[in-house]
């Protein structure tokens, strides 16, 4: 006899332990309560992944888990929003306990990583869409905009650009040297929550790249009304990311595929000497609206999109 909906969620959803004191209830009732702390503000995110269009039918679950999770984590992260709690919503084409047991695996291992809480969600069926609900503490009037950059600011990245392109590639056919790695930053990235909390009173706006560099950078300058000049020389590329360059001849790539889930952010020169984080400039925010790009001197107006759904 197949599994009925509330053994699901008892068996799959509800043994975690509570890790945070602003989780007043979890799984179980009709709604969750959060309590938050006199001074900090609740940062609110959600983001979904469809089949067929996020990942490929298929895909290995634990990492699909780990995925969702992570992507939820970064968006927290590019706030500078400490993760405390999340709400998953699951609609499955079946109930099948494999499935869930690795999903659940990869989910709940990374929330452990990072004290979340899974506090309620949904379970339904249905063509297989996978949506978390992540929330995140933040000291009031400290959260890191997209608004606040000005002409001045230098640009920083955490990590590096276009490996989880690469990984794409990879999964689509073509072939690199340790496709393994590509694989990994574009299965399980490692959201920057920790960077994300390390830039609170130092960057003056931030975003965590998943739709590409130059899209993502491209909202931080809309949003606080200003251009930018990245330099080439100085963007964070791996080994594996020049050889596809030099193979393709397709050097956007790194700036304009998605999947990354680095941090990018601004910071005013005179702040600079207080990042303790790993990070790389590699811009700097200028006055005249627009995204340029310094290649070997020659500086070009860089018109490229990231991922639209309705483009
Ligand atoms: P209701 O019918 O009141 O919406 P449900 O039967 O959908 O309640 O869910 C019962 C409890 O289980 C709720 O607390 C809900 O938040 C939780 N829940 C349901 N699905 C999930 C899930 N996929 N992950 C975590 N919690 C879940
Ligand atoms: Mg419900």
């Amino acid at each position: 006899m197949p599994i009925s909906e509330f053994a699901l969620i008892q068996r799959f959803f509800t043994r975690q332990k509570v890790k945070n004191p602003s989780t007043h209830l979890g799984i179980g009732d009709d709604c969750a309560l959060v309590s938050i702390p006199a001074g900090y503000e609740l940062a609110v995110t959600t983001d979904t992944m469809v089949e067929n269009v996020h990942f490929f039918a298929g895909a290995d679950p634990a990492q699909l888990g780990h995925k969702l999770l992570a992507v939820n984590l970064s968006d927290l992260a590019g706030m500078g929003a400490k993760p405390v709690s999340v709400m998953l919503a699951l609609t499955l084409a079946a109930v099948d306990e494999n499935w869930l047991t690795a999903f659940t695996k990869g989910f709940l291992t990374l929330a452990e990583r990072y004290s979340v809480d899974l506090i309620g969600g949904d379970t339904t069926l249905g063509p297989l869409t996978l949506t978390v609900q992540a929330m995140g503490l933040v000291p009031k009037g400290q959260a890191l905009l997209r608004s606040t950059a000005r002409a001045g600011d230098c640009i920083y990245l955490t990590g590096r650009l276009g490996d989880a392109g690469l990984g794409l590639k990879v999964n689509q056919g073509y072939c690199c040297v340790n496709p393994e790695a590509a694989l990994k930053r574009f299965n399980q990235p490692d959201p920057q929550v920790n960077a994300g909390l390390a830039l609170r009173g130092i960057a003056s706006a931030c975003i965590d790249v998943s739709d590409g560099l130059a899209s993502d950078l491209g909202h931080i300058l809309e949003q606080s009304q200003v251009g930018a000049c990245l330099d080439w020389d100085e963007l964070p590329l791996s080994d594996a990311i020049l050889t596809y360059i030099n193979e393709t001849g397709d050097w956007t790539m790194p700036l304009v595929a998605g999947d990354d889930y680095e941090l990018c952010f601004t910071v005013n020169p005179e702040k600079a000497a207080k990042l303790t984080i790993g990070c790389k400039q590699i811009g700097v925010i200028e006055s005249e609206p627009g995204l340029r790009l310094n290649k070997s001197g020659i500086i070009q107006p860089l018109q490229v999109k990231g991922f639209e759904h309705f483009a």
